[in-house]
Protein backbone atom coordinates (compact mmCIF):
# COMPACT_ATOMS: atom_id res chain seq x y z
CA UNK A 1 0.00 0.00 0.00
CA UNK A 2 1.34 3.40 -0.99
CA UNK A 3 1.78 6.33 1.02
CA UNK A 4 -1.08 8.24 -0.20
CA UNK A 5 -3.55 5.21 -0.27
CA UNK A 6 -2.37 4.78 3.57
CA UNK A 7 -3.58 8.36 4.13
CA UNK A 8 -6.69 8.01 2.02
CA UNK A 9 -7.37 4.85 3.78
CA UNK A 10 -7.01 6.24 7.22
CA UNK A 11 -9.39 9.55 6.05
CA UNK A 12 -11.60 6.44 5.23
CA UNK A 13 -11.16 5.38 8.29
CA UNK A 14 -11.51 8.56 10.57
CA UNK A 15 -14.50 9.89 8.81
CA UNK A 16 -16.44 6.00 9.39
CA UNK A 17 -15.22 5.59 13.01
CA UNK A 18 -16.27 9.61 13.90
CA UNK A 19 -19.71 8.76 12.27
CA UNK A 20 -20.09 6.21 13.74
CA UNK A 21 -19.48 7.46 17.32
CA UNK A 22 -20.74 10.73 17.07
CA UNK A 23 -23.90 9.72 14.84
CA UNK A 24 -24.72 7.35 17.35
CA UNK A 25 -24.78 9.44 20.57
CA UNK A 26 -26.40 11.87 18.22
CA UNK A 27 -29.58 9.62 17.05
CA UNK A 28 -29.28 7.72 20.42
CA UNK A 29 -30.03 10.80 22.45
CA UNK A 30 -32.92 12.02 19.75
CA UNK A 31 -34.73 9.06 19.96
CA UNK A 32 -34.42 9.51 24.01
CA UNK A 33 -35.83 13.20 23.91
CA UNK A 34 -38.61 11.60 21.30
CA UNK A 35 -39.63 9.17 23.34
CA UNK A 36 -39.10 11.03 26.80
CA UNK A 37 -41.86 13.81 24.38
CA UNK A 38 -44.19 10.52 23.84
CA UNK A 39 -44.74 9.46 27.38
CA UNK A 40 -44.92 13.50 28.31
CA UNK A 41 -48.08 13.54 25.74
CA UNK A 42 -49.15 10.50 26.72
CA UNK A 43 -49.81 11.65 30.92
CA UNK A 44 -50.92 15.41 29.52
CA UNK A 45 -53.80 13.54 27.47
CA UNK A 46 -54.58 11.87 31.11
CA UNK A 47 -54.37 14.13 33.00
CA UNK A 48 -56.80 16.83 30.85
CA UNK A 49 -58.89 14.11 29.99
CA UNK A 50 -59.70 13.65 33.94
CA UNK A 51 -59.78 17.09 34.35
CA UNK A 52 -62.24 18.37 31.44
CA UNK A 53 -64.66 15.58 32.76
CA UNK A 54 -65.06 16.59 36.02
CA UNK A 55 -65.23 20.16 34.98
CA UNK A 56 -68.21 19.03 32.16
CA UNK A 57 -70.04 16.69 35.06
CA UNK A 58 -69.96 19.61 37.73
CA UNK A 59 -71.04 22.26 34.77
CA UNK A 60 -74.42 19.16 34.43
CA UNK A 61 -75.33 19.66 37.58
CA UNK A 62 -75.30 22.74 38.03
CA UNK A 63 -77.31 23.23 34.95
CA UNK A 64 -79.69 20.30 36.00
CA UNK A 65 -80.10 22.47 39.10
CA UNK A 66 -80.55 25.59 37.73
CA UNK A 67 -83.23 24.07 35.45
CA UNK A 68 -84.84 22.84 38.76
CA UNK A 69 -84.96 25.68 40.12
CA UNK A 70 -86.58 27.29 37.71
CA UNK A 71 -90.06 24.82 38.05
CA UNK A 72 -89.09 22.77 34.95
CA UNK A 73 -89.52 18.97 35.15
CA UNK A 74 -88.73 15.73 32.96
CA UNK A 75 -87.86 16.22 29.49
CA UNK A 76 -88.25 20.02 29.28
CA UNK A 77 -86.31 20.06 32.85
CA UNK A 78 -83.43 17.87 30.78
CA UNK A 79 -83.20 19.83 27.49
CA UNK A 80 -83.45 23.32 29.40
CA UNK A 81 -80.21 21.89 31.18
CA UNK A 82 -78.37 20.69 28.16
CA UNK A 83 -79.04 23.72 26.59
CA UNK A 84 -77.34 25.62 29.20
CA UNK A 85 -74.74 23.28 28.85
CA UNK A 86 -73.95 23.57 25.66
CA UNK A 87 -73.77 27.61 26.21
CA UNK A 88 -71.12 27.25 29.01
CA UNK A 89 -69.01 24.41 27.30
CA UNK A 90 -66.73 26.17 24.93
CA UNK A 91 -66.11 28.98 27.47
CA UNK A 92 -65.70 26.18 29.89
CA UNK A 93 -63.11 24.06 28.41
CA UNK A 94 -60.97 27.04 26.67
CA UNK A 95 -59.28 27.81 29.98
CA UNK A 96 -55.70 26.55 30.92
CA UNK A 97 -54.98 23.45 31.68
CA UNK A 98 -57.23 21.88 29.55
CA UNK A 99 -57.46 23.76 26.54
CA UNK A 100 -54.88 22.18 24.59
CA UNK A 101 -57.35 19.46 23.77
CA UNK A 102 -60.18 19.13 21.39
CA UNK A 103 -63.29 17.74 22.49
CA UNK A 104 -66.73 16.32 21.24
CA UNK A 105 -69.71 15.22 23.36
CA UNK A 106 -71.72 12.56 21.79
CA UNK A 107 -75.52 11.12 23.15
CA UNK A 108 -76.10 7.75 24.46
CA UNK A 109 -77.12 6.46 20.65
CA UNK A 110 -73.88 8.24 19.23
CA UNK A 111 -75.31 11.47 17.98
CA UNK A 112 -72.65 14.33 18.05
CA UNK A 113 -74.38 17.38 20.66
CA UNK A 114 -71.21 19.34 20.50
CA UNK A 115 -67.64 19.64 19.33
CA UNK A 116 -64.84 22.40 20.12
CA UNK A 117 -63.64 22.05 16.49
CA UNK A 118 -62.98 19.72 13.54
CA UNK A 119 -59.86 18.01 15.16
CA UNK A 120 -62.44 16.81 17.50
CA UNK A 121 -64.66 14.64 15.79
CA UNK A 122 -63.16 11.07 14.36
CA UNK A 123 -65.96 9.30 13.37
CA UNK A 124 -64.18 5.96 13.28
CA UNK A 125 -64.18 6.01 17.13
CA UNK A 126 -67.95 4.60 17.51
CA UNK A 127 -67.86 1.08 18.45
CA UNK A 128 -65.19 2.38 21.42
CA UNK A 129 -67.74 5.07 21.84
CA UNK A 130 -70.49 2.64 22.42
CA UNK A 131 -68.13 0.59 24.62
CA UNK A 132 -67.39 3.44 26.58
CA UNK A 133 -71.30 4.69 27.09
CA UNK A 134 -72.05 0.90 28.03
CA UNK A 135 -69.07 0.18 30.52
CA UNK A 136 -69.10 3.76 31.97
CA UNK A 137 -65.53 3.19 32.04
CA UNK A 138 -62.85 5.40 30.35
CA UNK A 139 -61.55 4.13 27.31
CA UNK A 140 -58.25 5.36 24.85
CA UNK A 141 -57.85 4.08 21.07
CA UNK A 142 -55.14 5.29 19.23
CA UNK A 143 -56.01 7.82 15.56
CA UNK A 144 -52.48 7.31 14.52
CA UNK A 145 -48.99 6.53 15.96
CA UNK A 146 -45.50 8.16 15.27
CA UNK A 147 -42.36 6.19 14.73
CA UNK A 148 -39.82 5.75 17.45
CA UNK A 149 -37.67 7.81 15.58
CA UNK A 150 -40.58 10.72 14.64
CA UNK A 151 -38.99 13.79 13.86
CA UNK A 152 -35.61 12.78 12.90
CA UNK A 153 -35.46 13.58 9.30
CA UNK A 154 -38.73 15.90 9.26
CA UNK A 155 -41.25 17.77 11.17
CA UNK A 156 -42.63 15.14 14.57
CA UNK A 157 -45.70 13.92 14.34
CA UNK A 158 -46.44 12.54 17.72
CA UNK A 159 -48.95 9.62 18.05
CA UNK A 160 -52.51 11.11 19.04
CA UNK A 161 -54.84 8.75 21.73
CA UNK A 162 -58.81 9.90 21.92
CA UNK A 163 -59.82 9.06 25.45
CA UNK A 164 -63.40 8.39 25.98
CA UNK A 165 -65.05 9.33 29.23
CA UNK A 166 -68.75 8.64 30.14
CA UNK A 167 -70.79 11.14 31.46
CA UNK A 168 -74.19 11.40 32.69
CA UNK A 169 -76.35 13.57 30.64
CA UNK A 170 -79.20 15.79 32.01
CA UNK A 171 -81.78 12.90 30.58
CA UNK A 172 -80.30 10.51 32.93
CA UNK A 173 -78.67 8.54 29.84
CA UNK A 174 -74.90 7.78 29.32
CA UNK A 175 -73.49 10.52 26.65
CA UNK A 176 -69.37 10.12 26.16
CA UNK A 177 -66.41 13.05 25.87
CA UNK A 178 -64.27 12.53 23.14
CA UNK A 179 -61.11 14.31 24.99
CA UNK A 180 -58.19 14.47 21.44
CA UNK A 181 -54.99 16.04 23.16
CA UNK A 182 -53.04 17.71 19.85
CA UNK A 183 -48.74 17.13 21.28
CA UNK A 184 -48.40 20.07 19.49
CA UNK A 185 -45.79 21.21 22.43
CA UNK A 186 -44.15 18.34 22.30
CA UNK A 187 -43.75 18.03 18.89
CA UNK A 188 -42.94 21.33 19.23
CA UNK A 189 -39.57 20.89 21.54
CA UNK A 190 -38.25 17.55 19.10
CA UNK A 191 -38.59 20.05 16.40
CA UNK A 192 -36.17 22.52 18.54
CA UNK A 193 -33.65 19.91 18.67
CA UNK A 194 -33.39 18.50 16.09
CA UNK A 195 -31.60 21.35 13.92
CA UNK A 196 -28.75 22.09 17.14
CA UNK A 197 -28.58 18.15 17.66
CA UNK A 198 -27.34 17.86 14.08
CA UNK A 199 -25.84 21.02 13.89
CA UNK A 200 -23.39 19.56 17.36
CA UNK A 201 -22.84 16.12 15.93
CA UNK A 202 -22.26 17.21 12.18
CA UNK A 203 -19.48 20.16 14.37
CA UNK A 204 -17.92 17.29 16.74
CA UNK A 205 -17.49 15.07 13.48
CA UNK A 206 -15.42 17.24 11.52
CA UNK A 207 -13.80 18.30 15.30
CA UNK A 208 -12.85 14.44 16.00
CA UNK A 209 -12.01 13.90 11.73
CA UNK A 210 -9.38 16.40 11.97
CA UNK A 211 -7.67 15.60 15.25
CA UNK A 212 -7.47 12.16 14.12
CA UNK A 213 -6.25 13.64 10.78
CA UNK A 214 -3.93 15.88 12.87
CA UNK A 215 -2.41 13.30 14.55
CA UNK A 216 -1.97 10.81 11.79
CA UNK A 217 -0.12 13.74 9.74
CA UNK A 218 1.94 14.06 12.66
CA UNK A 219 2.87 10.11 12.85
CA UNK A 220 3.04 9.96 9.09
CA UNK A 221 5.53 13.04 9.10
CA UNK A 222 8.12 11.56 11.64
CA UNK A 223 7.54 8.30 9.24
CA UNK A 224 8.76 9.95 6.90
CA UNK A 225 11.73 11.95 8.05
CA UNK A 226 12.73 8.39 9.26
CA UNK A 227 12.01 7.67 6.04
CA UNK A 228 13.86 9.84 4.18
CA UNK A 229 16.98 9.44 6.95
CA UNK A 230 17.22 6.19 6.28
CA UNK A 231 16.92 6.49 2.33
CA UNK A 232 20.06 8.68 2.72
CA UNK A 233 22.19 6.27 4.59
CA UNK A 234 24.36 4.27 1.75
CA UNK A 235 25.15 0.76 1.72
CA UNK A 236 27.89 1.72 2.48
CA UNK A 237 27.96 5.02 4.23
CA UNK A 238 27.03 3.95 7.35
CA UNK A 239 27.90 7.04 9.76
CA UNK A 240 24.72 8.71 9.44
CA UNK A 241 21.99 8.16 12.03
CA UNK A 242 18.16 8.44 12.15
CA UNK A 243 16.72 11.24 14.04
CA UNK A 244 15.89 9.71 17.49
CA UNK A 245 15.61 12.16 19.61
CA UNK A 246 11.97 12.28 21.85
CA UNK A 247 10.36 9.71 23.82
CA UNK A 248 7.36 8.49 21.62
CA UNK A 249 7.33 5.08 20.16
CA UNK A 250 8.94 6.96 16.35
CA UNK A 251 11.97 7.53 18.27
CA UNK A 252 11.95 4.01 20.20
CA UNK A 253 12.19 2.95 16.25
CA UNK A 254 14.43 5.01 15.07
CA UNK A 255 16.73 4.17 18.06
CA UNK A 256 16.58 0.44 17.30
CA UNK A 257 17.68 0.94 13.73
CA UNK A 258 20.16 3.45 14.56
CA UNK A 259 21.50 0.50 16.75
CA UNK A 260 21.10 -2.02 14.05
CA UNK A 261 23.31 0.65 12.02
CA UNK A 262 25.96 0.80 14.47
CA UNK A 263 26.47 -2.80 14.83
CA UNK A 264 26.44 -3.47 10.85
CA UNK A 265 28.80 -0.26 11.01
CA UNK A 266 30.85 -2.21 13.90
CA UNK A 267 30.60 -5.60 11.38
CA UNK A 268 31.27 -3.31 8.23
CA UNK A 269 34.90 -1.90 10.09
CA UNK A 270 35.84 -5.12 11.67
CA UNK A 271 35.17 -7.30 8.59
CA UNK A 272 37.96 -4.19 6.37
CA UNK A 273 40.51 -4.91 9.63
CA UNK A 274 40.36 -8.21 9.16
CA UNK A 275 41.03 -8.10 5.53
CA UNK A 276 43.52 -5.75 6.07
CA UNK A 277 45.22 -7.35 8.69
CA UNK A 278 45.01 -10.77 7.27
CA UNK A 279 46.52 -9.30 3.63
CA UNK A 280 49.21 -7.64 5.90
CA UNK A 281 49.94 -10.84 7.95
CA UNK A 282 50.65 -13.11 4.29
CA UNK A 283 52.37 -9.90 3.14
CA UNK A 284 55.37 -10.74 5.64
CA UNK A 285 55.90 -14.79 4.71
CA UNK A 286 54.85 -13.98 0.84
CA UNK A 287 58.21 -11.35 1.13
CA UNK A 288 59.85 -13.93 2.96
CA UNK A 289 59.80 -16.34 0.33
CA UNK A 290 60.23 -14.40 -2.57
CA UNK A 291 63.78 -12.84 -1.04
CA UNK A 292 64.84 -16.39 -0.59
CA UNK A 293 63.58 -17.79 -4.31
CA UNK A 294 65.65 -14.61 -5.39
CA UNK A 295 69.13 -15.58 -3.37
CA UNK A 296 68.45 -18.75 -4.43
CA UNK A 297 68.43 -18.04 -8.10
CA UNK A 298 71.83 -15.81 -7.70
CA UNK A 299 73.98 -17.77 -5.46
CA UNK A 300 72.34 -21.12 -5.05
CA UNK A 301 73.96 -22.98 -7.59
CA UNK A 302 77.37 -22.38 -6.33
CA UNK A 303 76.99 -22.15 -2.36
CA UNK A 304 75.27 -25.15 -1.59
CA UNK A 305 75.00 -23.58 2.52
CA UNK A 306 73.18 -20.61 1.27
CA UNK A 307 71.21 -23.33 -1.11
CA UNK A 308 70.25 -24.67 2.03
CA UNK A 309 69.59 -22.35 4.24
CA UNK A 310 67.40 -20.68 1.52
CA UNK A 311 65.51 -23.38 1.24
CA UNK A 312 64.73 -24.10 5.07
CA UNK A 313 63.63 -20.58 4.95
CA UNK A 314 61.08 -20.72 2.33
CA UNK A 315 60.02 -23.59 4.12
CA UNK A 316 59.13 -22.48 7.38
CA UNK A 317 57.50 -19.40 5.57
CA UNK A 318 55.54 -21.51 3.77
CA UNK A 319 54.42 -23.57 6.90
CA UNK A 320 53.41 -20.27 8.67
CA UNK A 321 51.51 -19.33 5.48
CA UNK A 322 49.51 -22.51 6.10
CA UNK A 323 48.80 -21.93 9.58
CA UNK A 324 47.58 -18.64 8.62
CA UNK A 325 45.38 -19.62 5.99
CA UNK A 326 44.46 -22.65 8.36
CA UNK A 327 44.02 -20.22 11.47
CA UNK A 328 41.83 -17.58 8.75
CA UNK A 329 39.51 -20.31 7.48
CA UNK A 330 38.81 -21.60 10.97
CA UNK A 331 37.78 -18.27 12.18
CA UNK A 332 35.27 -17.98 8.96
CA UNK A 333 33.80 -21.29 9.88
CA UNK A 334 33.33 -19.91 13.45
CA UNK A 335 32.04 -16.74 12.06
CA UNK A 336 29.77 -17.94 9.61
CA UNK A 337 27.64 -20.20 12.61
CA UNK A 338 28.89 -23.44 12.96
CA UNK A 339 27.14 -26.47 12.59
CA UNK A 340 27.41 -27.67 16.19
CA UNK A 341 26.90 -32.07 16.96
CA UNK A 342 24.71 -33.04 19.83
CA UNK A 343 27.43 -35.97 21.50
CA UNK A 344 27.53 -37.20 24.60
CA UNK A 345 31.08 -37.16 26.29
CA UNK A 346 33.30 -36.73 28.92
CA UNK A 347 34.91 -33.48 29.38
CA UNK A 348 37.57 -34.42 31.37
CA UNK A 349 38.89 -37.25 29.51
CA UNK A 350 38.67 -34.58 26.54
CA UNK A 351 41.13 -32.57 28.62
CA UNK A 352 43.33 -35.09 29.10
CA UNK A 353 43.94 -36.48 26.02
CA UNK A 354 45.05 -32.87 24.98
CA UNK A 355 47.36 -32.51 27.20
CA UNK A 356 48.64 -35.71 26.70
CA UNK A 357 48.69 -34.54 22.47
CA UNK A 358 51.14 -31.26 23.72
CA UNK A 359 53.00 -33.26 25.87
CA UNK A 360 55.84 -33.23 24.09
CA UNK A 361 55.89 -29.82 23.87
CA UNK A 362 55.47 -28.85 27.27
CA UNK A 363 58.09 -31.31 28.43
CA UNK A 364 60.56 -29.99 25.82
CA UNK A 365 59.69 -26.79 27.63
CA UNK A 366 60.07 -27.73 31.36
CA UNK A 367 56.31 -26.79 32.23
CA UNK A 368 54.13 -28.70 34.57
CA UNK A 369 50.93 -30.13 32.99
CA UNK A 370 48.30 -31.11 36.20
CA UNK A 371 45.55 -32.33 34.61
CA UNK A 372 41.71 -32.21 36.03
CA UNK A 373 41.41 -33.44 39.93
CA UNK A 374 38.51 -35.29 38.97
CA UNK A 375 38.91 -38.63 37.81
CA UNK A 376 35.08 -39.34 37.94
CA UNK A 377 33.45 -38.57 34.14
CA UNK A 378 32.62 -35.26 33.58
CA UNK A 379 29.20 -35.61 30.87
CA UNK A 380 27.86 -32.98 28.71
CA UNK A 381 26.54 -32.85 25.64
CA UNK A 382 27.77 -30.75 22.21
CA UNK A 383 30.56 -30.82 19.96
CA UNK A 384 33.52 -32.45 21.07
CA UNK A 385 35.48 -31.15 18.16
CA UNK A 386 34.84 -27.94 18.69
CA UNK A 387 35.67 -28.10 22.60
CA UNK A 388 38.27 -29.91 21.95
CA UNK A 389 39.55 -26.79 19.31
CA UNK A 390 39.07 -24.09 22.18
CA UNK A 391 40.81 -26.65 24.53
CA UNK A 392 44.24 -26.95 22.24
CA UNK A 393 44.06 -23.31 21.53
CA UNK A 394 44.25 -22.20 25.43
CA UNK A 395 46.45 -24.94 25.84
CA UNK A 396 48.96 -24.18 23.77
CA UNK A 397 49.02 -20.48 24.61
CA UNK A 398 49.98 -21.22 28.25
CA UNK A 399 52.97 -23.61 26.61
CA UNK A 400 53.62 -20.52 24.73
CA UNK A 401 53.53 -17.72 27.33
CA UNK A 402 54.84 -19.69 30.56
CA UNK A 403 58.58 -19.79 30.66
CA UNK A 404 60.47 -22.81 32.05
CA UNK A 405 59.85 -24.10 35.64
CA UNK A 406 56.26 -22.92 34.92
CA UNK A 407 53.32 -24.84 35.39
CA UNK A 408 49.53 -25.13 33.61
CA UNK A 409 47.14 -26.43 35.74
CA UNK A 410 43.69 -27.30 34.13
CA UNK A 411 40.27 -27.68 36.24
CA UNK A 412 36.97 -28.66 35.46
CA UNK A 413 33.72 -28.68 37.59
CA UNK A 414 30.34 -28.29 37.09
CA UNK A 415 28.11 -25.63 38.17
CA UNK A 416 24.33 -25.53 37.42
CA UNK A 417 23.44 -26.01 33.82
CA UNK A 418 26.97 -25.21 32.69
CA UNK A 419 30.55 -27.07 32.44
CA UNK A 420 33.58 -25.17 33.73
CA UNK A 421 37.12 -25.58 32.69
CA UNK A 422 39.69 -23.20 34.27
CA UNK A 423 43.37 -23.26 32.57
CA UNK A 424 45.84 -21.27 34.81
CA UNK A 425 49.15 -20.63 34.20
CA UNK A 426 52.25 -19.08 35.95
CA UNK A 427 53.62 -17.58 32.92
CA UNK A 428 54.00 -13.56 32.00
CA UNK A 429 50.60 -12.37 32.68
CA UNK A 430 48.74 -10.04 30.22
CA UNK A 431 48.54 -6.20 31.00
CA UNK A 432 45.79 -4.36 32.18
CA UNK A 433 45.61 -2.59 29.23
CA UNK A 434 45.63 -5.16 27.21
CA UNK A 435 42.71 -7.50 28.76
CA UNK A 436 40.20 -5.70 27.08
CA UNK A 437 41.32 -6.53 23.65
CA UNK A 438 43.45 -10.19 23.66
CA UNK A 439 40.05 -11.75 22.24
CA UNK A 440 40.13 -9.25 18.98
CA UNK A 441 41.43 -10.86 15.64
CA UNK A 442 45.05 -10.38 15.34
CA UNK A 443 46.17 -8.51 18.19
CA UNK A 444 48.92 -9.16 20.23
CA UNK A 445 50.70 -7.60 23.32
CA UNK A 446 53.77 -5.94 22.90
CA UNK A 447 55.53 -8.39 25.06
CA UNK A 448 54.81 -11.39 23.18
CA UNK A 449 55.54 -9.45 19.95
CA UNK A 450 59.19 -8.99 21.14
CA UNK A 451 59.41 -12.54 22.77
CA UNK A 452 58.92 -13.60 18.88
CA UNK A 453 56.26 -16.29 20.40
CA UNK A 454 54.72 -17.31 16.56
CA UNK A 455 51.24 -16.40 16.80
CA UNK A 456 49.04 -14.43 14.53
CA UNK A 457 46.78 -12.91 17.34
CA UNK A 458 43.71 -15.49 16.19
CA UNK A 459 44.18 -18.05 18.87
CA UNK A 460 41.65 -16.47 21.27
CA UNK A 461 39.26 -15.01 18.83
CA UNK A 462 38.93 -18.15 17.23
CA UNK A 463 37.99 -19.80 20.56
CA UNK A 464 35.85 -16.89 21.35
CA UNK A 465 33.52 -17.25 18.07
CA UNK A 466 33.30 -21.34 19.07
CA UNK A 467 32.33 -20.94 22.25
CA UNK A 468 30.15 -18.33 21.50
CA UNK A 469 28.31 -20.13 19.15
CA UNK A 470 28.02 -22.71 21.78
CA UNK A 471 26.02 -20.61 24.14
CA UNK A 472 28.94 -20.13 26.51
CA UNK A 473 31.25 -17.37 27.76
CA UNK A 474 35.01 -16.85 27.93
CA UNK A 475 37.02 -14.64 30.25
CA UNK A 476 40.29 -14.00 31.25
CA UNK A 477 41.97 -12.94 34.70
CA UNK A 478 45.85 -12.40 34.71
CA UNK A 479 48.32 -10.52 36.68
CA UNK A 480 51.53 -9.46 34.90
CA UNK A 481 54.38 -11.53 35.65
CA UNK A 482 51.85 -14.09 38.21
CA UNK A 483 49.97 -16.01 35.50
CA UNK A 484 47.27 -15.87 33.58
CA UNK A 485 43.76 -18.15 34.19
CA UNK A 486 41.45 -18.91 31.17
CA UNK A 487 38.04 -19.92 32.43
CA UNK A 488 35.38 -21.26 29.43
CA UNK A 489 31.78 -21.98 30.88
CA UNK A 490 29.54 -24.28 28.06
CA UNK A 491 26.02 -25.28 28.42
CA UNK A 492 26.09 -29.41 29.53
CA UNK A 493 23.16 -29.76 27.49
CA UNK A 494 20.51 -32.10 28.02
CA UNK A 495 21.96 -35.33 29.18
P1 LIG B 1 48.57 -15.67 19.58
O1 LIG B 1 48.57 -16.46 18.37
O2 LIG B 1 49.35 -14.42 19.51
O3 LIG B 1 48.81 -16.47 20.79
P2 LIG B 1 45.98 -15.40 20.67
O4 LIG B 1 44.75 -14.79 20.10
O5 LIG B 1 45.91 -16.80 21.08
O6 LIG B 1 47.09 -15.12 19.65
O7 LIG B 1 46.37 -14.52 21.90
C1 LIG B 1 46.36 -13.10 21.79
C2 LIG B 1 47.35 -12.49 22.76
O8 LIG B 1 46.92 -12.72 24.10
C3 LIG B 1 48.71 -13.10 22.71
O9 LIG B 1 49.48 -12.49 21.74
C4 LIG B 1 49.23 -12.82 24.10
O10 LIG B 1 49.75 -11.52 24.15
C5 LIG B 1 48.01 -12.89 24.95
N1 LIG B 1 47.87 -14.19 25.63
C6 LIG B 1 47.08 -15.21 25.29
N2 LIG B 1 47.16 -16.25 26.15
C7 LIG B 1 48.04 -15.87 27.09
C8 LIG B 1 48.56 -16.47 28.27
N3 LIG B 1 48.19 -17.70 28.65
N4 LIG B 1 49.48 -15.76 28.98
C9 LIG B 1 49.85 -14.53 28.61
N5 LIG B 1 49.38 -13.90 27.51
C10 LIG B 1 48.51 -14.54 26.76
Amino acid sequence: MGRSSLRVWLLVVSVLFAMAVVGGIAITTFIIVANGMQSVAADATARIASSASTLLRDAIADADEGAASQGLVGQSRASAALETVRAEIPALLNRPGVGEAAYALYSANGALLWSSSSKAVWPDQKPDRALASLDTRTTSTAVHSGGFMSGLLDSARLPVRVSHVPIELPDGTTGVLDITYQSTTEERVIDAVRAPMAGLAISAMIIMVLLMQTSMAWVLSLVDTLRRAADSIDAGQLDARLPDSGSNEISALAKSINRLIERLQRRSEAQARFVADASHELATPVAGIRGYTSILRAWGAEDPIVRDEAVDAIDRESRRMARLSGDLLNLLQADQGLVLKTERFDVNALVRDRIAATASRWIEKGIDYIGPEDEDPLVMVGDPDRLEDVISILLDNASKYTPAGGKVVVNTKRKREMVVIEFADTGQGIPADDLPRIFDRFFRSEASRAAGEGGFGLGLSIAKSIVDSMGGQIEVESEERKGTTFIVRVPRGRV
